[in-house]
């Protein structure tokens, strides 16, 4: 019996597909950087299909690969000869725990159902990202995603409090917790965090809540330095910490960008700031003058000039159309032609410095490059991405990728930060792995590899480089 016949055998039809046509939204990403090829994609209903699944490719000795929402950035998703396993059916939000503050949810659910799901049980899921109506929970937990309210509730991998994972072998592990405090021994649900599924198949989660936020203040802030807006940052945070739910940056450029290429995107700030600044303030308490708040928060900045203009959102809409303006940046980036991308970060304390640091290493490199720099200040997360100079050629641009990569990844090492911060690694950054990752770490993340998944079937070729 074939590999495929087994899994039809085990699925039914319907549920497995084979002709690549007909899956090929599952054999590349967004960005089209990598193009996959796959036996199969299959569509279990549950852990144990999943578990059954992968015992079949053992016995076959057939890689499989995850695919959660497909909205990964670094072609950690496409598959290289492996069967594909879509955990789309698997999008039961099973059970909600008001008292416990906590929601346990199959893989395959999409984020904002998720966050739907806790505001309907009167509580708040805080991970939020560009993808969240396509991603899922299973997907963000293993790229431990990001978003814009890490400031303030951490990554995907803080969210979560147990996790039930089909591992390389087709075993479950049942690690379904609910608790704050368990000191039984290694946090196993970590090395699953991140992994990318390299490490098996997370099936289903249990997840932390908070208090729904009831009242929210934004601000677009106008600065002329980087260097400004960190001041500001820190003068703001000083004030409003406990309410402090997210610091976002972006150069004039990216705003210019916005403006000319997104419908509808429009600063309400008079005049033109080389940096902008978005703060937003979120409370549980509906009485809240967070508005008063914010203002009392900027006094200071004001004062030192680090801030040359501001407007405070006075209605929804407003709220919504600031928030459109920074979501609307990497859209805009791509219909001005090609970009480089770098997804770092640095201490929160040396943003401005990496940027101007990173922005003389680039200039030099490439003569008449556009830095469009933006993303999440709070977290010391800078999106470096490069915009092609206007008179060159798209191709030529983007063939200095990965020179340019590597200088800009050289710096953020020097400067004590992480080449990939909120994205993952997937295919797109192995090189780099090998390259600046600390040897003793990288020897021990092969060897948990090759104990987990000796015959390396789950995901292979993600994450790790090979080895010498
Ligand atoms: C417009 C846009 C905005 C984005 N904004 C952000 C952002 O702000 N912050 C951020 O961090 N990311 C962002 N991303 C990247 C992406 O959305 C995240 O990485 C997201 O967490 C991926 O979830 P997914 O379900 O789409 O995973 P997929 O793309 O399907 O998979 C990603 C990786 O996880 C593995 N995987 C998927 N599901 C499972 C599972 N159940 N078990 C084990 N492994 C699995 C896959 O094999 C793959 O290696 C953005 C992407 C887009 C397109």
């Amino acid at each position: 019996m074939t590999l495929i016949a087994a899994l039809t055998d085990l699925l039914g039809e319907r549920y497995v597909v084979t002709d690549p046509a007909a899956f090929a939204g599952h054999l590349e990403e967004e960005r089209g950087l990598y193009v996959g090829t796959s036996p199969a994609l299959v569509k279990p209903e549950n852990t144990q299909q999943v578990s059954d699944i992968v015992k079949l490719c053992g016995q076959f000795k057939t890689p499989f690969v995850a695919h959660g929402g497909n909205t990964g950035l670094v072609g950690g998703g496409v598959p290289k000869d492996a069967v594909v396993i879509s955990l789309e059916r698997l999008n039961h939000i099973e059970n909600v725990d008001a008292m416990n503050l906590t929601m346990t949810v199959e893989a395959g659910a999409i984020l904002a159902h998720v966050q739907t799901a806790a505001v309907e049980a009167g509580a708040y899921f805080p991970l939020s990202l560009g993808a969240e109506g396509s991603c899922q929970i299973g997907g963000n937990l293993s790229t431990n995603a990001g978003g814009v309210h890490v400031l303030r509730y951490g990554n995907a991998g803080e969210l979560v409090l147990g996790l039930e994972v089909v591992l390389p072998d087709g075993q479950i592990w049942n690690g379904l917790k609910s608790l704050r405090k368990d000191n039984t021994g290694y946090d196993l649900k970590a090395l699953f965090l991140g992994a990318e599924g390299t490490l098996g198949i997370i099936t289903r989660a249990v997840l932390r809540l908070y208090a729904q936020p009831k009242t929210k203040a934004v601000a677009l802030i106008g600065c002329a330095t980087f260097n400004d807006a960190l001041k500001t940052f820190h003068s703001a945070r000083a004030q409003a910490s406990d309410v402090l739910n997210a610091c976002e940056v972006f150069s004039g450029f990216a705003l210019s960008l916005a403006e000319k290429h997104i419908e509808g995107a429009k600063s309400p700030i008079e005049g033109q700031h080389d940096v902008y600044m978005l703060l937003e303030l979120a409370s549980a308490d509906a009485n809240a003058d967070l508005n008063d708040l914010m203002e009392t928060a900027l006094t200071e900045a004001f004062e030192a000039e680090w801030v040359q203009d501001a407007v405070i959102a006075q209605s929804g809409p407003q709220i919504d159309a600031i928030w459109a303006l920074r979501e609307a940046i990497p859209e805009a980036q791509k219909s001005e032609g090609g970009s480089i991308k770098h997804d770092v970060s640095v201490p929160v304390s040396s943003v401005p410095l990496f940027i101007e640091r990173a922005t003389s290493l680039v200039v030099g490199l490439i003569s008449g490059v556009r830095v469009c720099a933006f993303g999440h200040l709070g977290d010391g997360n800078i999106h470096f991405n490069l915009t092609q100079p206007e008179n060159m050629d798209k191709q030529n641009f983007l063939d200095h990728w990965t020179k340019t990569n590597q200088a800009v990844h050289d710096l953020v090492s020097q400067m004590h930060g992480s080449f990939s911060a909120e994205h993952g690694v997937g295919q797109l950054k192995t090189s780099e792995m090998k390259r600046l990752k600390d040897p003793v770490e990288l020897d021990l993340m092969h060897k948990i590899k090759a104990s987990l998944d000796p015959e390396n079937l789950a995901n292979p070729g993600k994450v790790l480089p090979p080895q010498d």
